[in-house]
């Protein structure tokens, strides 16, 4: 089966209403490759103006709350990102793992509360360095799959990122090999999940990827686009990530 390749920044704790220039130069390189899907999650203070500003182009959140409303000071729901314009949010990210302490299963509750709301999900997954060098990532990510991929889970509102910690903004990637062999045990273990639906949904690499080594990247079988934070941030690193996957 083929899968459109799907681009989407994620801007993290940065940017500005200032910054939100830098989508306009976003959007157009989207506009040139309409074969490829690109999207910008941004900080929730920007939602908004970023989709008013870039109407053709799907602005995300980073994080929603697993419940749709309540007590929960602080906290933003699916349903508020959703009535200022996103049209997807990442869930699972590792630094909100790390930083929140969030589990695979929160990130299962929150897959779960973002698709009641209508929103599409990028939920991420992938291995601490310590797991890795334990010969471990292949079973961390499994088991992370297992525990937060939902049952209904299928390509036209889910994706699935393979983030590995240790290349998050540090410049090291994993090989080709290393990146090729994750994505299809990923596969694999999503078509026990949810059977041939497993065929339509996009998984992504995600760590360290610029305009240099997308292409490369983007070429290893089973992998669907890419989940790119540094060099999302402007558009003049982000424009030949989306034109590799063109
Ligand atoms: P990076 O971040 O591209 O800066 O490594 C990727 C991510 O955390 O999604």
């Amino acid at each position: 089966m083929t899968r459109r390749k799907l681009v989407a920044g994620n801007w993290k704790m940065n940017g500005s209403l200032a910054a939100l220039g830098e989508l306009d130069a976003i959007a157009a390189a989207a506009d040139a490759a309409p074969g490829v899907d690109v999207a910008v999650a941004v900080p929730a203070t920007l939602i908004g103006p970023a989709a008013a500003r870039v109407p053709g182009l799907a602005i995300g959140a980073e994080d929603v709350h697993e419940r749709d409303a309540g007590a929960h000071t602080g906290c933003i729901s699916a349903a508020m990102v959703a009535e200022v314009g996103a049209s997807f949010t990442i869930v699972g990210h590792s630094e909100r793992r790390a930083d929140q302490g969030e589990t695979s299963q929160d990130a299962w509750a929150k897959a779960a509360a973002a698709h009641r709301q209508g929103l599409s999900v990028i939920l991420c997954c992938g291995e601490t360095e310590a797991e890795r060098n334990a010969g471990r990532a292949e079973r961390v990510v499994q088991a992370q799959i297992e525990k937060s991929v939902p049952d209904n889970a299928d390509g036209s509102w889910f994706t699935l990122a393979y983030e590995p910690r240790w290349a998050i903004g540090t410049g090291r990637t994993p090989t080709l090999e290393e990146i090729g062999s994750i994505h299809a045990i990923a596969r694999a273990k999503l078509r026990m999940l949810i059977g041939d639906a497993a065929d339509g949904v996009r998984i992504l690499y995600g760590g360290s990827v610029t305009g240099e080594n997308a292409a490369t990247i983007l070429a290893v079988d089973d992998v669907d686009g890419a989940l790119v934070g540094g060099a999302s941030l402007t558009a003049a690193k982000f424009v030949p990530i989306i034109e590799a996957a063109a």
